[in-house]
């Protein structure tokens, strides 16, 4: 074809230029946007299954650029890690947690996202505890999520850090349980206080037997290391009684409450209990 060199690839040039300078671009945003502290989060609610009351929140990180468009987490997080910005961005999320949560109705939870990156920092126990002496949050009402490739890495890294946090006080979450790199053998030298199961085992719960088995299993297991678990992703009422009917403890999902912007938590909460 016309313009088609020896080396097809140069061809493509352009294409990947551009994809570079687009995320040369994006990065730069990022950058300024923490600078600004203009990155906030949502909260999504986490609902006690067999008393139906919220019990925690989970923040979820929302950045809104320049042109007022959503640039979705599972976008700028990892081009967070990636410039090594996580922890800059880490600290300002959760200082901002804390102090939105710190008005909430005593006892709820907070629940924080850890990045896989964040299990190879050392100093993340003192981090975590210094932001919460600062803000005057109760360690017991945070829980950590991470996700089992957070402890493949270096599990005994991971270990440790998570018995550093654990012994202050701060919960600790396995995040979308089943979908990960690590095994079991792996996962069983860690300590949970919660199993969060991936949404995706939901969305097929009802539409296969075998994988209502595997939901099955998952609960058992979770149950029998005295964890307590929560299924993420319910968006209907079939799904919901199919849960509760299982024993499972916590659900989280759009039929239960979308995640939203800290002003509108305690609104929320107030609404749910005149129903
Ligand atoms: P995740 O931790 O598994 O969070 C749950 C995701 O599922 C959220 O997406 C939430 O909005 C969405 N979700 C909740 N209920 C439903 C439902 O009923 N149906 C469906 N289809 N989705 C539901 P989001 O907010 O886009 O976050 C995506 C991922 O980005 C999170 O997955 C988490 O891995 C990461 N993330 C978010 N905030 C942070 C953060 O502050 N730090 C880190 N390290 N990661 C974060
Ligand atoms: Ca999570
Ligand atoms: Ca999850
Ligand atoms: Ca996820």
């Amino acid at each position: 074809a016309k313009g088609r060199g020896p080396n097809n690839h140069v061809l493509f040039e352009p294409e990947m230029q551009a994809k570079v300078s687009r995320r040369a671009k994006l990065e730069g945003e990022l950058r300024g946007a923490i600078d600004k502290g203009s990155i906030g989060a949502f909260y999504q609610p986490l609902v006690d299954l067999r008393s139906g009351d919220v019990c925690g929140f989970e923040a979820l990180a929302r950045w809104k650029n320049e042109d007022g468009e959503f640039v979705p987490p599972n976008v700028f997080i990892p081009l967070a890690e990636e410039a090594g910005l996580i922890t800059p961005l880490f600290q300002q999320l959760l200082r901002q947690a804390c102090e939105a949560a710190r008005s909430w109705p005593e006892g709820m939870g907070l629940s924080f996202n850890l990045s896989p990156v964040q299990m190879e920092d050392r100093m993340l126990p003192t981090r975590v505890i210094g932001i919460l002496d600062e803000v005057g949050f109760p360690p017991e009402r945070l829980e950590l999520e991470i996700t089992e490739n957070a402890l493949v890495s270096d599990p005994d890294l991971a270990a440790h850090i998570m018995d550093s946090l654990s012994s202050r006080g701060v919960q600790i979450a396995l995040d979308d349980f089943g979908t990960g790199y690590s095994n079991l053998s792996q996962l069983a030298r860690f300590r949970f206080d919660k199993i969060k199961i991936d949404k995706s085992f939901v969305a097929a719960c009802g539409t296969d037997e075998r994988q209502e088995k595997v939901i099955r299993a998952m609960l058992g297991l979770s149950r029998s290391l005295h964890a307590k678990t929560t299924v993420e992703g319910i968006e209907d009422h079939r799904q919901l009684a199919h849960f509760v009917s299982q024993g499972c403890d916590l659900g989280q999902g759009y039929l239960l409450g979308r995640p939203m912007p800290a002003e509108d938590v305690l609104m929320y909460l107030s609404d749910r209990r005149q129903v």
